[in-house]
């Protein structure tokens, strides 16, 4: 049987992120499942919570000056699949963020379930915090994508 696939080879950013996506996808195993982040992990945990582990982007946003990932650590992919009380904890970990890098203002998002709606490269559920960047010379404001780009 084919395993379901746990990256979308369409929603890549970078040409290293469709490499690293390739890899991912000829193993088959989910990136973000915590057996198979941590083998892998390059960046530092920031917080590591009942039910989300919070760390760096490896391929964050263009304007962003922080840019974080919130990785649920049980396999979900669509929010019906989420513990409720795993919001009050995401709120958390997400004040936290605001509080250690000094955040005086941004947003995050959390794109779920089939990504031709989502746009997300990972199926793994995620949430992402960013701070723009504003004060950089080359700003531009951040967008979140939703839905895929039509070919
Ligand atoms: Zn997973």
């Amino acid at each position: 049987m084919k395993k379901k696939p746990v990256v979308d080879l369409d929603n890549y950013r970078f040409d290293d992120q469709l490499k690293a996506m390739q890899e991912i996808a000829e193993t088959g195993d989910c990136p973000f499942c915590m057996e198979n982040f941590a083998a892998h992990q390059e960046e530092e945990t920031l917080f590591d919570g009942k039910f989300w582990l919070l760390t760096y982007n490896r391929w964050p946003y263009k304007h962003t000056k922080v840019h974080l990932l919130a990785i649920y650590k049980e396999h979900a992919e669509h929010l019906s699949e989420v513990n409720p009380e795993a919001g009050t904890e995401l709120i958390e970990v997400f004040q936290w963020a605001a509080a250690h890098f000094d955040v005086p203002g941004g947003g995050f998002v959390m794109r779920f379930g089939d990504t031709n709606y989502s746009a997300g490269s990972v199926h793994h559920l995620h949430a992402q915090f960013i701070q723009p960047d504003i004060e950089s010379d080359t700003y531009e404001p951040v967008r979140v994508k939703l839905g895929k780009s039509k070919k």
